[in-house]
């Protein structure tokens, strides 16, 4: 804990942590000591993580990165972190993301950019969104492992970029209970870790059944470390065909080979497959993602949770909504309250958010069906390039940047598990990842497959 602590102060230029607890960090620790030696160490007993700024921390500043929720500090803990710290974990503090978890560079943060620890030539490089102060906090050593949360690919897009592990659990599997709402049917928490077996360890101390959470899924937590063998003999491994887009760089074409290649040394079968409804799946996520979103984000009114504008002479209550949300929402929030409301009216509804929603069982039924032929699981590059610069994509066009979610959306939409892992560099000598999904709720066997790639 000290030598975390004393990491994170000398890399503040990382902006990685926004809220750091050292006294917490140091009341765990010792706690954590006097169970070390009363002999009941639990699965994280002394371990100092970062926590993601989505989660409530009861007594801790928890603003999603949002200026209109300046001054919250949760009155209960979220779930997961209630679990993490049961099992004996040591909060070292806040990590920074995008706003509401709105991005994949952790530039919409009130914050400011997080900061890859990884370089070229000195320029200054994004470690991905939205969980970027995750990643980089993990990839630079000031924490074990930390948390993050996977809408549309947050958790694995910045674990690639960073060269860590990332694992988005089965939708169910991990409480939202406590984590600040962004789109709740895509919503998923989960461990960015150094290694895959810490990810094991993780995910068997943050999933639970939650009474809490209508969506909690009412399955039984394994031990994920010791069904952790890394035995894949005779499994079938399907390399979807849609996910070869045109003008892939070779380097990440190559990367998927060599994933391939070390899954057959293992002993599994590499089969090509089909996920025809795979090129909606971007158009699907961007209507369903903001119309959630624009419901989960009205409880922002200056009422109920922090930041309320300054009112003028004759302001009403109409007028103190509209100034507390200009104010305390950044722009990329703004567009998707936007394009969300305009969706889910009562004119747009059937056209936009009632097609997606079919599409979206459309990609369902592609899955289903290449499981039902016998595959057990898919590998497929997690982005379609390395960490590109801070700055890099032109804000006046958000759909560059929403383009480089194209291989992770996909698994939010259906709800399925899946894991990104390091697994190369570039020619430049930035980290490339690939992701493998898996069957509903068969994260051990997920797990197996990516200890092979690692
Ligand atoms: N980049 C995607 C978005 O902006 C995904 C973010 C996430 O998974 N939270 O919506």
């Amino acid at each position: 804990t000290e030598a975390c602590l004393s990491a994170i102060d000398a890399a503040g230029a990382l902006n990685a942590f926004v809220h750091h607890t050292p006294d917490m960090a140091r009341d765990m620790a010792q706690a954590a000591d006097a169970r070390i030696k009363a002999g009941n160490a639990a699965a994280l007993t002394g371990i100092p993580l970062g926590i993601k700024d989505v989660f409530c921390v009861k007594g801790v500043p928890s603003q999603a990165a949002s200026r209109i929720l300046e001054g919250f500090r949760p009155e209960y803990e979220s779930t997961v972190t209630q679990n993490l710290w049961n099992a004996g974990a040591v909060m070292l503090g806040k990590l920074n993301q995008d706003e509401f978890a709105m991005g994949s560079a952790n530039e919409s943060s009130c914050y400011g950019p997080a900061v890859n620890p990884w370089k070229v030539d000195d320029r200054q490089l994004t470690p991905g969104g939205s969980s970027g102060g995750s990643a980089a906090a993990v990839a630079a050593d000031l924490c074990l492992a930390a948390t993050g949360t996977d809408t549309g690919g947050s958790i694995r897009q910045p674990a690639a970029f960073t060269g860590i592990v990332g694992l988005k659990p089965t939708y169910g599997r991990v409480s939202r209970w406590g984590v600040i709402a962004y789109a709740s049917s895509l919503d998923q928490a989960g461990p960015m870790t150094k290694t895959v077996r810490d990810a094991a360890i993780m995910l068997g101390a943050m999933a639970s059944v939650d009474p809490q959470d209508s969506t909690s899924a009412d399955h039984p937590v394994p031990d994920y470390e010791s069904l952790l063998t890394g035995d894949i003999r005779g499994k079938r491994i399907g390399i979807p065909r849609e996910y070869r887009l045109d003008g892939m760089p070779a380097e990440i074409d190559a990367l998927w080979h060599k994933g391939a290649e070390m899954l057959r040394d293992a002993g599994a079968e590499i089969v090509d497959i089909s996920l025809p409804h795979t090129k909606y799946a971007l158009p699907a996520y961007y209507v369903i993602a903001p119309a959630e979103a624009s419901s989960n984000l009205a409880r922002y009114d200056g009422v109920r949770y922090g930041h309320r504008a300054k009112l003028g002479q004759g302001d009403g209550i109409t007028e103190m909504y509209e100034k507390t949300r200009a104010e305390g929402f950044g722009p990329e929030v703004q567009r998707r309250v936007m394009i969300g409301t305009y969706v889910l009216s009562a004119g747009f509804y059937d056209a936009y958010y009632n097609r997606a929603r079919k599409v979206r069982a459309l990609i369902k039924r592609d899955f289903d069906n290449v499981f039902a032929e016998g595959i057990d699981a898919i590998l497929a590059p997690t982005t379609p390039t390395a960490a590109f610069g801070i700055g890099a994509m032109d804000s006046s066009d958000p759909v560059q940047m929403y383009l480089n979610d194209v291989f992770t959306v996909t698994l939010n939409l259906v709800g399925l598990p899946g894991i990104a892992v390091p697994v190369g560099l570039d020619k430049k000598g930035l980290p490339l990842g690939l992701q493998m999904f898996g069957k509903p709720f068969q994260e051990d066997e997920l797990l197996n497959h990516a200890l092979v790639l690692e």
